[in-house]
Parts: C-alpha cells; structure tokens; sequence
C-alpha cells in the first residue's frame, strides 16, 4: 500500500471505529465515508525553457454541512488523490472539534517546487485555480497554505481568483500576506495552538510547566514556534531534529542562537553545543513531552513501545499509526490527538476570514486570546468526553467531531 492509500484506510478506519461507539445512523456513516466532490484537473504549464509540461492537480471536498469547506493546498512530487482525500476527511473532524462554521477540504497539485523557479510555481498556481475556480470561493470553499505553499501562493491565488470576478475577493483563501487582508498571528498560529492544548493538559493532569524535558520532531513552520514559545514557558528543550537529523542536549539547548543556527545553516543539524542524534533516537530519548510537528506515521508499531515521553501533542498530521496508538495506550501515554492539538492554523484562518468579510480587522493580542479561548473550550470539550466514556483524548475527538457532522446532517435531512 502507498503512503496515500495507507493514509485513506486510516482515516476510513477511524471514522468506522467512531460510528461504532456512537451508535451512528448507518445513512450517515455511508455518507461520510465518502467524500462530497473530487475534481481532478490537469494544468498545463509553460516552462522556463519554453517547453510545456502538463501537471495534475486536485481538489477533495469532504463534507460541507456545517459550511463552506476549509483545508490547505499541498505541492508535493508524491501526493495522490487517496492522499488528499484522507486529508480533506481529517479537516472536516478538526473543524468540527473546535467547532468552526466549516468542512473540510484538501488541494493538492503532483510537482516538485524544489526543482521550480519562482515563474513556473507562479504560473502552475495560477492556472490550478482557474482550472478549480468553479467550485472555490468564500461561501464555498477557501484553500490556505500547507506543504510546500505560503503566503505567496495565497496572494497568487486570491489575484487570479479576484481578476475572474472583477472585483478584489480576499475571503477566497486565508493564510494571505498582510497587506491583502491577512490575519495577525496567522503565521505562528498552529504552533502557539499547540502551546495552549499542553498547557490545558498539565493544568488537567495537575503538572507544572517549570523545567520540563521536551522534545520537538521537525523545526518549520510549526516546531520552530513551538520550540521558541515553550521555551519562553520554562521548558528545556533538550532535542530537536529535521529532516537531515537531529541534536540533542539533555541540558537544554539555547534557542536563541538554534533560530540563528538555523537561519544560517538551513538546517538544526551540526548545532555546535549538542549531541547529533538520528530522527529515530530522538523520538526514543527520555523526555516529559514529545511534540511530533514533522510528518505522518513517524510513531509506528515498530518504536512505540520504545517511546519514553509520558506526554504526546500531535503537532503534525497523523503522526501516529493507529497500531502505535494502542501501544502507547498500553503504556500509559497521554497523546493530544492531531486533530485537536493542531487546530490553531484553521482556527485563525477562520479569523481571518471573519475580519475579511467584515473588512475589520484586529490586534494579534485580539487574534491569541480568541484562540486561546476556542482551543481551551474544545479541549475541555474532549477531555470531559474522554473521562466520561473512559476513552482516550483520540477517541473523545472523534466523538466529538462526527457527533457534531452527524447532528448538522441530520437537522438538515437527506435532499431530495
Ligand atoms: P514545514 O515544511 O514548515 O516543516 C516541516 C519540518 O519537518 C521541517 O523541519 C522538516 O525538516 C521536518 N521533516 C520533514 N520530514 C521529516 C522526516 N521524515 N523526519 C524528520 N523531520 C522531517 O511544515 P509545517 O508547516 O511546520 O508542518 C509540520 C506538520 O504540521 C505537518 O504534518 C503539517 O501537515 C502539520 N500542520 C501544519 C499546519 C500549519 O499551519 N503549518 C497546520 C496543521 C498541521
């Protein structure tokens, strides 16, 4: 099975797992088993050499009963439709998990960006919209940045999409540079969303922030934010690592000059005042917290059970296999699922959305306290769930989520 059709039969099972415990009407479950709309578009592109090379492109749109679909636009040289599907399902769970007006979606076009220049990425994303534009929109669907896009792609986006209409149409994505109607504290969203389900957690568990041991997987967008904030809460960030390896410091490294180190190098690696350590040995490391904020199946039945941290927050997607998950439930492992720890980036999107339709727009401080507030509720939320039913935080989110899809789909009944 490839990384997409693994990634499709975990979501599948999850959602059968869930509508079992929930007694779900079995119309629903068959309806969410599957996704709303799938549009797959190929795009042709004059390259930089003035060949053409023609590119596939896809946008899923699982669920939109509770509003206007919502998830990011991935470039990637492996991405599949099975892929993109499973990743459009998971965003209508975590949007229904912290309860945002929206379902989910994904896009994804097969490229390899490393190998584009500025142009080509530029004419690819813009012709992927065209190709798209149809069933995008602010009332329909919004795309945000994921792997491999940015601020810039949205700005690309937003432009073509707003030349088709004749009238600008900031609502159409989110994750946009500021000066067209972006969000503060769009950027270090998701990684401070993470922050503030680990402080709920210790809070929950009666544990103090002071002097914990964690240990950060991945240092991009989301880990480097991490790192910087829970360092700033009092944790020693004894381990971190990227792609090409990791390092490790069991006296806590100074993550101040590991950001410069970074910036220079490119890279965590070759960090002078620690240890090299592979991506396997970091995540085995004795530590209080692992934050995962890489990439999918990185927690596999293979290393489970040599996983030390007694806390886990899911910072990345689907980091942990579900064979890995009953491993760690066995252990006594706290993990914050991904679809709740991770929640922090929809959730300012979603804010940004709001200030772009009303042409209002707030202070960062207003954006984190709105957020702290929404990822406090929904963790609440799940952990009364979790206590209640004795079931694991996992568990209690999906619960909660497919409850929440299941009520809006049966409020509005089956047309015709
Ligand atoms: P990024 O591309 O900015 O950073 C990814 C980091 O992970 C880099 O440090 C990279 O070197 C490292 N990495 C990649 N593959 C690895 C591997 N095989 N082993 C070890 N390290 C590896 O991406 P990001 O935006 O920080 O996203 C990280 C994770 O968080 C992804 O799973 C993503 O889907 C998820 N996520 C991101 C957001 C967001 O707002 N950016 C929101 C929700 C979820």
């Amino acid at each position: 099975m490839n990384k997409g059709e693994n990634l499709w039969q975990t979501a599948l099972q999850q959602l059968n797992e869930t509508a079992k415990r929930i007694n779900l009407e079995p119309w629903i479950h068959k309806k969410l088993r599957k996704s709303k709309r799938e549009l797959t578009v190929s795009i042709p592109v004059k390259m930089d050499n003035g060949s053409v090379e023609v590119f596939t492109g896809y946008r899923v749109q699982h669920n939109i009963t509770r509003g206007p679909a919502k998830g990011g636009i991935r470039y990637s040289p492996e991405v599949t439709l099975d892929e993109v599907k499973a990743l459009a399902m998971l965003m209508t769970w975590k949007c229904a998990v912290v309860n945002l007006p929206y379902g989910g979606a994904k896009g994804a076009v097969v490229c390899n960006p490393l190998k584009m220049s500025a142009g080509e990425l530029e004419r690819v994303t813009r012709r992927y919209t065209s190709e798209i534009i149809s069933i995008i929109g602010p009332e329909k669907d919004i795309p945000a940045p994921d792997i491999s896009t940015d601020s810039q792609t949205m700005a690309w986006i937003m432009d073509t999409y707003s030349i088709d209409k004749g009238y600008s149409v900031p609502g159409v994505v989110t994750g946009k540079p500021i000066a067209i109607g972006g969000s503060e504290g769009r950027s270090k969203s998701t990684g401070r969303g993470v922050v503030y389900t680990l402080l709920n957690t210790l809070k929950h568990l009666n544990l103090d922030i002071e002097g914990k041991k964690v240990i950060v997987q991945g240092y991009g967008k989301v880990g480097s934010v991490v790192v910087d904030l829970l360092s700033k809460e009092g944790c020693k960030i004894i381990g971190v690592s990227e792609i090409d390896g990791g390092i490790h410091n069991p006296n806590g490294l100074n993550v101040g000059k590991l950001w410069k180190h970074k910036k220079r190098e490119g890279s965590v690696a070759k960090f002078k005042e620690a240890d090299s350590i592979t991506n396997k040995g970091l995540l085995q490391l004795k530590c209080d917290i692992l934050i995962p904020a890489a990439c999918e199946n990185q927690i596999t039945k293979d290393n489970a059970s040599r996983i030390r941290a007694k806390i886990i927050v899911e910072a990345a997607n689907g980091p942990t296999t579900p064979e890995a998950d009953k491993i760690l439930k066995e252990k006594g492992a706290f993990v914050v699922p991904d679809i709740l720890a991770n929640t922090g980036g929809v959730t300012v999107s979603y804010f940004e959305w709001v200030q772009g339709l009303q042409s209002y727009f707030w202070t960062e401080r207003e954006v984190n306290l709105k957020l702290r507030d929404i990822m406090t509720k929904a963790f609440y939320k799940v952990w009364e769930i979790s206590l209640k039913e004795e079931i694991s935080m996992r568990e209690a989110a999906y619960t909660l989520a497919v409850n929440r899809v299941a009520e809006a789909t049966r409020i509005r009944g089956l047309y015709p």
